[in-house]
């Protein structure tokens, strides 16, 4: 786990990708857009970045600190991944246009920092807070989850506006790709879900991380 204070300046080109959710829980679909991208990108490292309080969507069901260890138990083993802890230890809501002002002062003005999303986060970008900065701190690199990118004519005109002159070229931040991924149609509100029902989701995520939800008896009523 890395912490804010123990976070390290990093070589100028050793990008570094960022990948925010609420991984409530983490699950494949969460590792293989990770992996994908890293090997895409060419990225030295990806950080998760767990949720705290998430200001876009419902307060998650499961404690932070909760979702924090099955993240670190997903990414153990992985020389590549990471777990960042910053936006569950910070107080108030979690802004990801923070985390990254956080991370592109530690890092510098020189690193690649990639902002790692799924598409259907990406289409939502707009109700972000103070959405057009992030592209003043990072790159965005947008995987397709359900096997389709976004077309950009889909898109709010505002993002594709923002978005259309960013498609060229990459430097440390203002840069947009579009990636793809192998579809893996997993969603941590399905594996909530067959748990509340009793069902196996044995192979939706990994082992360490089921046998840390079966400890903890989590999901396991309404
Ligand atoms: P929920 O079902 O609770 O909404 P989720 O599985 O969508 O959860 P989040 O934590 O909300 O997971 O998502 C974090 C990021 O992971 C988002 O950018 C989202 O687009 C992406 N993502 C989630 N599931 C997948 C998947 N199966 N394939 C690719 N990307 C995914």
């Amino acid at each position: 786990m890395i912490t804010e204070s123990q976070a390290t300046p990093r070589t100028a080109h050793a990008a570094i990708g960022v990948f925010g959710g609420t991984f409530d829980p983490i699950h494949f679909g969460h590792l293989r857009l990770a992996e994908t991208l890293a090997d895409s990108l060419q990225l030295s490292e990806v950080r998760f970045v767990p949720s705290g309080t998430p200001p876009h969507r419902a307060v998650p069901r499961t404690a932070a600190q909760h979702r924090l260890h099955m993240a670190e138990r997903a990414v153990a083993g992985n020389p590549r991944f990471c777990v960042d802890a910053r936006e569950v230890t910070r107080s108030g809501l979690s802004y990801t246009v923070d985390t990254l002002a956080a991370l592109r002062s530690e890092q510098g003005d020189a690193t690649p920092i990639w902002l790692l999303l799924g598409a259907d986060a990406f289409a939502g970008l707009t109700a972000w807070h103070d959405w057009q900065r992030l592209f003043a701190l990072a790159n965005l690199a947008v995987a397709a989850r359900a096997g389709e990118m976004p077309a950009l004519d889909t898109l709010p005109a505002s993002l594709r506006d923002e978005v259309s002159g960013r498609l060229q070229g990459a430097g440390a931040a203002g840069a947009v790709r579009f990636c793809a991924m192998t579809p893996l149609a997993i969603s941590a509100t399905a594996i909530r879900a067959a748990c509340e029902h009793g069902e196996s989701v044995r192979y939706l995520l990994p082992d360490t991380v089921l046998h840390y939800i079966n400890e903890q008896k989590l999901y396991t009523h309404g």
